[in-house]
């Protein structure tokens, strides 16, 4: 062979940049968080070898037993939280995680809010909106969306930069995407983490600036997960 077969990272980078082009955006402004859920460290690394350093997972305890070595040997790692975050796990989760993408409900805010002033950390945080207002999905309702925004940022002093979402399955995701969009805008935050790895292209042309992609990168994951 002469010509070297692309990565998974570069076809998904490929991809990323050719949706930003079709719908007039920067390239730049949209960050790819590598989703590493259940896959091992063994797996993770190569990503990491191509200059990958964003990356997500769904655990505590698993984000525990695989970054501390990978970060010694990668500097520049940012990991995000991307999974239900228990309030007695938010200690252990500030000293793992960059981002904290699940905040979904008070008892949660408050916990972050007490503990990080305790330990003197600003993490970043968004806030998940269960726009498909899914009984089984996590995430404030759309319609709470705004007073939850004014709790966090403004009563509890959270460092509050974003909104995340996970629109309902096996429908047309553009009009989730769109109101997630809307929220935002109307409360002045900068980041939409939105698209997997289904629908991420379609998020970027909704205006995502995070794609969180974990199949697309890794292959289908042999361990079942929420
Ligand atoms: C697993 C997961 C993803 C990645 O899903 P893929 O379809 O494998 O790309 C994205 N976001 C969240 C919250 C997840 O739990």
């Amino acid at each position: 062979m002469t010509s070297k077969q692309p990565s998974n990272l570069d076809q998904v980078g490929q991809n990323i940049r050719d949706s930003a082009e079709r719908a007039g955006r920067d390239p730049h402004a949209i960050t790819l968080v590598a989703i590493s859920k259940t896959h091992p460290v063994a797996v993770i690394r190569p990503l990491l070898d191509q200059g990958q350093r964003i990356f997500g997972e769904n655990k505590v305890q698993e984000a525990a037993d695989k970054w501390p070595s990978l970060r010694e040997d990668y500097p520049g790692v940012a990991l995000h939280m991307v999974g239900p975050l228990q309030s007695n796990k938010v200690r252990q989760a500030l000293s793992l995680f960059e981002v904290i993408e699940t905040v979904d409900r008070p008892k949660l805010a408050r916990a972050i809010a007490r503990i990080s002033a305790e330990e003197n950390s600003s993490i970043q945080c968004y806030i998940q909106i269960n726009v498909g207002r899914e009984s089984q999905k996590a995430g404030i309702d759309p319609e709470e969306a705004d007073a939850f925004i004014v709790l966090c940022r403004d009563v509890l002093k959270l460092n509050v930069t974003g909104l995340m979402c996970l629109p309902p399955a096996g429908q047309d995701p553009r009009p989730y995407f769109s109101q997630l969009k809307d929220i935002a805008g109307r409360n002045d935050l900068e980041h939409l983490s939105m698209g997997m790895s289904g629908d991420y292209q379609i998020a970027i042309q909704c205006g995502a600036t995070s794609v969180r992609v974990g199949t697309a990168l890794f292959g289908a994951r042999t361990v079942k997960t929420v």
